[in-house]
């Protein structure tokens, strides 16, 4: 069930960012941060900076854009009586910190056990960064992500596991690099049934 639209969708969203207008306003506080941090916004190297930050920002945050839940619309019904869980493991995913507009890089492992239909399998990782492209707390993402799943597909079970590095950690605060924090969040059958949740537990590697 590969879905090559999604790539194409990727490539027109970022050559659209890339010469998206930007007004002065926003670029003014840009520069006002940049000259807060300590630096000078009229040096050379600095001069379209102001635009890259305000369009990378576009970027980051295009997740307000979109109702992940879209991805979950088209089904297949037709699963040739498959009736075991399926998972996508270790996607890779940005988000950013609403506390302190950085990076949060990590993955995430998301499995569901299906009642009557899937989903292309590349549209559970539309979701999740659906909901990463958005000012996050990694609790909540994972939550968001796997009710997603739950109220659209009305699986069994869903499983969802994100494992990230927190820049706002790593490199400013307590600078603890390599400290990586682990969310979960299970429905259904995942959370009820003890042997289910093993199951995908170890599958997922943990
Ligand atoms: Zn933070």
């Amino acid at each position: 069930m590969a879905d090559y639209s999604d790539s194409i969708e990727d490539a027109l969203a970022a050559r659209e960012a890339a010469k998206l207008p930007v007004p002065d306003e926003v670029q003014e506080a840009v520069k006002t941060l940049l000259r807060w941090s300590g630096e000078d916004p009229d040096r050379e190297g600095l001069l379209d900076t102001p635009k890259r930050v305000a369009r990378a920002w576009k970027e980051y945050c295009e997740g307000y854009n979109e109702n992940p839940a879209i991805h979950l619309a088209r089904t297949f019904e037709e699963v040739g009586g498959y009736d075991e869980l399926v998972l996508l493991k270790d996607i890779p995913f940005h988000s950013h910190c609403e506390h302190h507009m950085a990076p949060i890089i990590g993955k995430a492992s998301i499995a569901y056990m299906p009642t009557d239909r899937v989903v292309g399998i590349s549209k559970l990782a539309r979701v999740l960064h659906g909901f990463a492209r958005r000012l996050q707390v990694q609790e909540r993402l994972t939550a968001e992500v796997a009710q997603c799943i739950w109220d659209n597909l009305k699986p069994h079970g869903v499983a969802v596991v994100v494992e990230a590095s927190h820049s706002c950690m790593t490199a400013r605060g307590v600078r603890t690099p390599g400290v990586g924090m682990t969310t979960s969040r299970l429905l259904g059958c995942f959370l009820e049934d003890a042997r289910s949740r093993k199951e995908v537990m170890s599958l997922m590697g943990y």
